[in-house]
């Protein structure tokens, strides 16, 4: 049995292991985005496939499919609902929880009220949403003084008011705090990425009182079965042994 599982997150690291520890005979599928991925152990492929075209002729080499990518990552978890259903073979989508609601955050669907939101909200915007959606903050932010944080330096120029902080998780709530102190952060923006390796932030804004702004995650797949805890996915990849 061949498992291919999209991964590029904590959670599919963890997964990894188990199934390699299970003499599962998986491999773990990364997008290329990042310079120094962290690897999961076991086999790894990295880059696009190519569209649902170039999935489905990938699938020829597997038996089941989990993807457990990034709940923002929608374009994959399309892909693989489409090619996987083309090609007959059995998908589990696995996504960790959202963080659980505080009635203090605001919640706005897309980046773009996001963006509207933190200048309405506040003069010091620390931007954690990622590399690949800097660009959509600058219309409406590029006079302040933003600090954005990503993994890797974004290939857009950003404005020169805005500095840029390269720096990966997990975090600590120690060093948000002083990350946000030192920036003097008025109001956060963040996706509703869920997991702990980004959560000491949540704290820190809850401890210094800064308002945060909140992008919901897209709508699932109505298509897909879905789990969110490493263990019930383990289970059904074993099912299938
Ligand atoms: P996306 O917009 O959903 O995907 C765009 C394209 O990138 C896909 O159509 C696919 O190209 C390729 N791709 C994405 N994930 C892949 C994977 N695991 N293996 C092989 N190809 C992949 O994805 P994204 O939001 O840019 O995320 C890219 C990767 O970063 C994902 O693995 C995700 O788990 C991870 N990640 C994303 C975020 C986030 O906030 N979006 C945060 C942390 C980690 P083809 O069409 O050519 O197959």
């Amino acid at each position: 049995m061949k498992v291919l599982l999209l991964g590029g997150t904590a959670e599919a690291r963890d997964l990894a292991r188990l199934l390699v520890d299970e003499q599962v005979d998986v491999t773990s599928s990364l997008a290329g985005r990042v310079a120094r991925p962290r690897l999961p152990v076991g086999p790894v492929r990295i880059g696009g496939f190519g569209g649902v075209a170039g999935l489905c002729a990938t699938l020829a080499a597997y038996d089941l499919v989990v993807d457990a990518t990034h709940p923002f990552a929608r374009g994959m978890s399309a892909n693989a609902v489409e090619a996987c259903t083309a090609e007959q073979v059995p998908l589990l989508r696995f996504e960790r929880p959202g963080w659980e609601r505080d009635p203090a955050w605001r919640y706005v669907r897309t980046h773009d009220e996001a963006a509207t939101l933190a200048g309405e909200l506040g003069e010091r915007p620390f931007l954690t949403v990622g590399r690949q959606e800097l660009a959509r903050f600058v219309p409406a932010l590029e006079q302040l003084p933003v600090l954005a944080r990503v993994v890797d330096a974004p290939e857009v120029a950003l404005p020169a008011s805005w500095r840029l902080l390269t720096s990966r998780g997990p975090y600590t709530l120690e060093g948000d705090l002083a990350v946000m102190r030192e920036h003097g952060t008025d109001v956060l923006v963040t996706k509703d990425s869920g997991g702990t390796y980004t959560w000491p932030k949540m704290q820190a804004t809850a401890q210094l009182g800064i308002p945060v702004v909140v992008v919901e995650r897209p709508e699932p797949d109505p298509r897909a079965q879905v789990v969110h805890a490493v263990g019930p996915a383990l289970e059904w990849v074993l099912a299938h042994r």
